[in-house]
């Protein structure tokens, strides 16, 4: 079983939470000037790697409230867990390669 550390409640088991993809993804400053492929791409296309990966989580059976976890989607190891809107800590890198 995987816990989880909201940073709001504290840990809980992963069932009570829910997965919202890939963290830190940017809406385009001018979308009416993106192609269709490039539009497509910021709607559809996320990573889908092994190892270490920035991803939202919202807590919907206890606090409702979302959050970024720095997972390594190979081991399911937490690495760590911050607020939406902060940056993630020094050392990790950011969940889209280009
Ligand atoms: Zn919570």
């Amino acid at each position: 079983m995987l816990l989880i550390p909201c940073p709001f409640c504290g840990e809980r088991e992963e069932s009570e939470f829910h997965q919202g993809g890939e963290a830190h993804i940017e809406r385009p400053k001018n979308p009416d000037k993106l192609s269709d492929a490039e539009w497509a791409d910021y709607l559809f296309l996320r990573d889908n790697k092994k190892g270490l990966y920035l991803e939202r989580w919202v807590h919907r059976h206890g606090c409702r409230r979302w959050f970024n976890v720095a997972r390594d989607t190979a081991t399911n190891e937490i690495k760590t867990v911050y607020k939406m809107g902060a940056k993630p800590p020094r050392g990790l890198t950011k969940g889209r390669a280009k």
